[in-house]
Parts: C-alpha cells; structure tokens; sequence
C-alpha cells in the first residue's frame, strides 16, 4: 500500500488512461485505493454503459457510475420502477439510446425524458408506437436541448408528422433516421415526402451530420433535388437554402431512387457514406456522379454495391479514409492509389487476394497510417449480457504509423498463423514503420445502430 502511494494519484490516474476498459476492470479488483483511483471520472468520460434490468443493480453499482461522472446509458425497455431508479440515480445524464424495446408503446412512455435536465443526446431504435413518439410537450421540452436524434427501424404511426416535429427541435446537429414502415401492415415503406423532408432541412440550420435511410423500397423515383432544398428567401435564381452539412450517409438507398447529380449542392461535405444493401445487376452506378462535386471530402465508406471500377475515377483527391466493402482486386487498388495519394487509413474487407494486396499497400499508399482488414459477416449483434459497469473504449493507436487488422472468426486462434506471418512481411516491408494492433474495437451504442454496425 505505501509503495502504491509513493506515486502521486494523478500519475496512477495518467497511467490507466492506456488501459482497456477491460484492464481497468482487473485493476479495480486489486485493492480499495487503486479502485476509487481507477474510477476518476477523467477515464470514464467517452464511456455509454448498457444497463439491462435495473433492479439488479446495487447501490455500491449505481454509487460507482456516479463517482464516474458517468452521463451515458444504452437501455433497453424501462418498466416505471426502472424508469424511477434511473431519474433518481443518474440524474444528469446526457445521452439516452434506448437499443432494443421491441415493444409497443404509447406517447406517455418517453415522458420522463424531461426529468433529465442536461440531455442532449436521445435515441430508441427497434421498437413500434402506436401514439406519437415525440409528444406535443415532450418536443417542446426538448426543443432547445436536443443536439443529436437518432431513430432507427420505429414503426411510427406517421413518418411526415414525426419529421414535422423533429424539424421543431432547432438545436440539432446530429439527426439518424433510418425509416421503417408505418403502422402495422407489411406495407411498402415510402421516403418522406419531398416537402416534409425540405421543410426539415430549411429549419434545422445547425444540422451537421445526417444519416438517412430506409427499409424496402419505394416504387417511385425522388426528385432531382431532394436533396438540395431552395432557399425560400431567394426566390428566382436557385440557391440551396438547406444546412452545411460535414456528413452525409445513405442507408440502404437503391441507385434508382436517388437522382444522378443528387448530392450536387453538398459541396461542404467532408464525409460520405453509402450503405447498399442490394447489387442491382443493370442499373447504373450514380457514385460517380455522386462523387464528382465533393472536392472537400476527406472520409468516404463504400459499403456494398458495384464494382469499383465503376467509381474509382471521381473520388476526390482529398480523401484521407476510405472503407471499402466490396471485393477488390490487385488492378483495383493500382487504379485506386493514384487518385488519392494523399490516403491515410485504408479499411478492406479480408478476400482471396488480400495476402497480396497487403504487401503491396505499403508500396502503393506512402502516407498510409492504419490498415484495418475485416472478414466478411453479415450477421447482426446478439444481445449480450451488459457487465456491471462494463463499458466501450476506444481501442486508440498509439503515436506512428500503424496497420490494424481484426478477425471475426470465433474459435480461431487469433492471430491466425496465416495473418501473422503477412504481419510479419508489412513490418519488414515498411522497415518497422509499421505497429500492428490486433484489439477489436467496440460498439459505440449511441451512434451505432443495426444497420451500420458490422461487428459480431
Ligand atoms: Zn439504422
């Protein structure tokens, strides 16, 4: 004990913020001193905990999450009691997601969301409500405070209604709303209607990053510029009256829906993302055109759909990250590298020549920083149970150059033989410039719904 207290408590503080969360856990089991040092609120400020069954955690539990400062949760369905201890417990939360309700609820149910003065940050995914979900007053009690929404696969009873009152909350920088259908039928999902959705975008002047999505698929096209509402007070010559957006990601829009100069007003975007769910033998690929007037974009995800021949010609030269799930080839990233030599963190997803490919990286990207390649699964997350205050860390890079490599292979040895020798060949390619980090990286519960996350 007196040789842990030689070293001054903000130094230990220093020192366990390079631990995982998972390491932080071992050492909380050590001794009672270093346990309330390694609960400093300094080390637990990114973290979402998921809490499952309220009722079985104990007040040493909840007196944990509060010495941690702790202002996020994922929960899943709240029963009244449940709904008490947390309002009573953690009452300055900031972030909200509700991940999997599965249920049917009424407007009253989100009510207490107004008893958490400082929130910020709210969103419910899986779920279907047969009332409202964002209620008259509940909006009007959240309407300054929200900055980020995001709504994932909720069976509204009316989608134009719902954007109508998400256009009211004027202080939103985040919006997610990946739509489901409405009501309870089976019903083909239409996209919000061109008037509703502009009358969201002309109001939500802060908006920053959107994500927008859909299941199934609408029989109708989307006009030419659903995307790029005119200003209302510049009538006559167009100008596009809509927010600044940095971020912009489609989910699960097919090629036919949206126009070929769709993204033409977006010129502030710097991230793109493209999520097919289909390949659509026939029809044309429009990223291309899509892609041509993004001249800031630094972060572009491809994730299914066309060859990437198709594409690879008007990626913007400034790209810095780029994620690609398609199958590419050795003569793919030789027509890849030249167009953005400025390339930093490249993600692929791991297929027959990917041994290859990785030798040639090195070679072919000369400012690359981080390789992450990822084998193909696409299954959704199973439900786990949530640790006592377990909690997502980013699995950082340490300083230099670094390729990450990650399997989702379970009961494999990891690294596999066959990995680790390829780790071996990049450091010795790129002279040990090279770190390899093996770690997977987490779930980010608040931002990360189903249709975008990719892990196991
Ligand atoms: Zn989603």
């Amino acid at each position: 004990m007196e040789q842990l207290q030689r070293l001054p408590p903000e130094l230990w503080v220093s020192i366990f913020s390079y631990l995982s969360t998972e390491d932080r856990h071992v050492v909380r089991t050590c001794c009672r001193y270093l346990k309330r040092l390694v609960d400093h609120p300094s080390l637990w400020r990114a973290d979402t905990v998921l809490l499952s069954d309220l009722r079985r955690y104990t007040y040493g539990f909840w007196d944990t999450l509060r010495h941690r400062k702790l202002t996020r949760v994922a929960v899943r369905h709240l029963r009244r009691k449940e709904w008490r201890r947390l309002v009573k417990f953690l009452p300055s939360l900031t972030a909200i997601v509700f991940v999997d309700g599965g249920r049917l609820y009424r407007e009253k149910y989100l009510e207490n969301l107004a008893r958490f003065p400082a929130l910020r940050d709210f969103g419910v995914r899986n779920a279907t409500w047969d009332e409202p979900m964002l209620g008259r007053s509940l909006s009007e009690q959240l309407r300054d405070r929200l900055t980020h929404l995001s709504v994932c696969n909720i069976r509204l009873t009316c989608t134009v209604e719902f954007i109508n009152t998400v256009s009211q909350l004027v202080n939103l920088r985040y919006l997610l709303f990946h739509q489901q259908g409405e009501g309870y039928g089976l019903d083909t999902v239409r996209p919000v209607p061109c008037a509703a959705f502009h009358n969201l975008l002309l109001h939500l002047k802060k908006l920053q990053h959107l994500s927008w999505g859909m299941r199934g698929e609408p029989p109708e096209p989307l006009p030419e510029d659903y995307l790029s509402p005119a200003d209302p007070e510049q009538p006559g010559a167009f100008r596009y009256g809509g927010p600044a957006l940095t971020s912009l990601e489609l989910v699960d829009y097919p090629e036919t829906l949206l126009p070929e100069n769709a993204l033409r007003s977006l010129t502030s975007l710097r991230s793109l993302s493209v999520r097919y769910r289909y390949i659509r033998e026939g029809v044309e690929c429009r990223l291309r055109t899509w892609l041509s007037p993004l001249q800031q974009l630094e972060t572009l995800s491809i994730i299914g759909g066309n060859s990437l021949a198709v594409y690879t010609t008007t990626i913007p030269s400034s790209v810095t990250r780029l994620t690609l799930r398609v199958a590419i080839t050795l003569k793919d990233m030789d027509s890849i590298a030249p167009k953005v030599p400025a390339l930093e963190h490249l993600d692929i997803e791991q297929n027959r020549s990917s041994g290859s490919l990785c030798r040639r990286i090195p070679m072919l990207f000369p400012q690359l920083r981080t390789l992450r390649t990822v084998f193909p699964q696409r299954t959704r997350e199973r439900p786990a149970e949530p640790p006592p205050a377990a909690s997502p860390g980013a699995a950082g890079a340490p300083g230099g150059a670094s390729f990450i490599l990650r399997d989702y292979l379970n009961g494999h040895p990891w690294p596999s033989p066959g990995v680790q020798e390829l780790i071996n060949q990049l450091r010795e390619l790129s002279e040990n410039r090279i770190t390899v980090i093996t770690t997977m990286r987490q779930r980010n519960q608040l931002r990360e719904c189903d249709c975008v996350w990719e892990g196991d």
